[in-house]
């Protein structure tokens, strides 16, 4: 049976290549490790003995230092090698449609803030309006004034 690398975005098998692969770690928090950076939530609920059982990463996941290549036929991980190379793109698009309806909700505050400003600014005009209302009410009776000369 072919191993599957258990990385999103990755659909290397071992079949395919002749790419390492690497089970999970036994050890529950380098495990809890390797899920969190899979960003596989449907493995969060899996025991490390499972995921030890079922799941692999292929080496495209490690950077090459957490890589030690004791001969050409047997590759092995560091004790405490950690995958963080991944493609995460379509993951990262829901983060960024969470971040333009985040955008969105704030120019919706962004407009009713406009709105705001504009009931203060026509509030204002009205008030500019009275003024010279007020001034032109004055000027009639400074051309009265004029007319009692
Ligand atoms: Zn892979």
């Amino acid at each position: 049976m072919p191993n599957f690398c258990a990385a999103p975005n990755c659909t290397r098998k071992s079949t395919q290549s002749d790419l390492a692969f690497f089970r999970f770690p036994r050890d529950p928090a380098r495990c809890q490790k390797w899920v969190e950076n899979c960003r596989r939530a449907d493995l969060e609920d899996k025991t490390p003995d499972q995921l030890n059982k079922h799941y692999r990463l292929c080496a495209k996941h490690f950077e090459t230092s957490m890589i030690c290549r004791t001969s050409p036929y047997r590759t092995v991980l560091r004790d405490n090698a950690i995958p963080t190379i991944f493609d995460l793109t379509s993951h990262l698009n829901n983060p960024h449609s969470r971040h333009r309806k985040r955008i969105k909700g704030l120019s919706e505050d962004e407009i009713r803030t406009l709105k705001q400003k504009k009931i203060d600014e026509t509030s204002e005009q009205e008030q500019r309006h009275k003024e010279t209302n007020n001034s032109s009410v004055q000027n009639p009776s400074a051309e009265e004034g004029g007319d009692e000369r």
